[in-house]
């Protein structure tokens, strides 16, 4: 792999920030962008440069194919002006997988990795300070080839962009109310539901858009085949607390394999409580409802980090817990977790890498 380039623009005056951020919304001074092409032997020209908009062809595959994939994580600022990313080299990992399932070229990990810190310790005064704030990393790459002909694209973009943001949900951590349909799916056994990638989101916007008119934040999906199993919720993993069991859908295929997810599974069994990955059928969380073994469910991911559920709705069905108090092992997970983030208790699995 080349040097990295540097096409770095001085920062004119101080960052300042508005007061409420909204989620993806700002875009700091820089970018890494890459590029690939078959015929100059793959990725090249690695460049850290100036925010600012690209020009593509009309005829570039990823708007006609969806040839696309991304990741999401975050850079925080710890009380000690450290900044510390939460297991980066995971990210980088699912990056690949993805790109190997989207037939698209996979990065050099280690080169991308250093590329990524090097981009946050140039931009690190954008990132907040304020409670539960954090720098947002979005890596994405795209088949930016010009041809209406379906195939694998021989050209592809990478970019990394940076947004500084704010607790996911303004209101604070609360609980949210999520809606289960079976009237759609989002991705199935042996297609691209564990690649993070645009055309899942794509399949999952008509479901969004019924759960929130109905009043609901997020859509719970249900197995491809026969919606008889819990899958994910909208960008988050689900996990379920039954009174002698914590467990959370098993990855079959069709299930983003979620870092905090399996953060999550690795600080529950640090806790010593049993936790599993199986199959979990609606019905079982139905039933556990009503018999009182079921406690609380909660989703994990990067951007909310946890979301406890209010209330729960299947066709005329509806599972409700409280609407005000988030669950006592939700709020144990988002309070550890965080603190791991923040640096205010002891890494002690080693997920954090600092930035310098
Ligand atoms: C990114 C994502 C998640 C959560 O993954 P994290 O690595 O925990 O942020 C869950 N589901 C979907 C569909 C996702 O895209």
């Amino acid at each position: 792999m080349a040097e990295l380039n540097y096409e770095i623009m001085e920062r004119e005056s101080k960052v300042v920030l508005p007061e409420k951020l909204v989620f993806g919304k700002i875009y700091t001074d820089h970018v890494f962008e890459m590029d690939f092409d078959e015929d100059l032997g793959g990725w090249y020209n690695p460049t850290i440069k100036k925010f600012g908009n690209i020009e593509l062809s009309p005829a570039a595959m990823v708007f006609h194919y969806g040839q696309t994939i991304f990741e999401g994580l975050k850079a925080y600022k710890q009380d000690s002006g450290k900044v510390a990313l939460f297991r980066p080299e995971k990210n980088i990992e699912r990056l690949n997988n993805s790109a190997k399932r989207m037939c698209i070229p996979t990065i050099d990990p280690e080169f991308v990795l250093n590329a990524l810190i090097e981009l946050v310790r140039i931009d690190k005064d954008w990132i907040p300070t304020k409670p539960g704030h954090s720098l947002y990393i979005r890596p994405v790459i795209f088949a930016s080839e010009p041809l209406l002909g379906v195939r694998s694209a021989e050209k592809f973009k990478l970019i990394i962009m940076l947004s500084p943001v704010g607790p996911y949900y303004p209101e604070g951590f609360k609980p949210v109310p999520i809606y289960a349909t079976d009237k759609y799916v989002r991705a199935v056994r042996k297609g691209i539901g564990e690649a993070k990638t645009a055309g899942n989101y794509a399949a999952s916007m008509m479901g969004q858009y019924e759960a929130k008119k109905e009043g609901y934040s997020q859509v719970l999906w249900l197995d491809g085949i026969e919606q008889k199993y819990l899958e994910e919720v909208g960008a988050m993993n689900i996990f379920v607390r039954f009174k002698d069991e914590v467990t959370t859908p098993m990855l079959t295929g069709s299930i983003l394999p979620g870092i905090t997810r399996m953060s999550v599974l690795q600080i529950l069994k640090d806790w010593k409580l049993n936790v599993t990955e199986r199959m979990i059928s609606l019905q079982e969380v139905m039933d556990g409802y009503k018999s009182g073994n079921l406690i609380e469910l909660f989703g994990t991911g990067t951007a909310a980090i946890i979301s406890s559920v209010s209330r729960l709705k299947f066709n005329d069905q509806l599972l409700q817990f409280s609407e005000t108090e988030p669950g006592e092992l939700s709020t144990k997970l988002y309070n550890e977790l965080t603190n791991i983030y923040y640096g205010k208790i002891e890494d002690r699995h080693n997920w954090l890498t600092y930035v310098d």
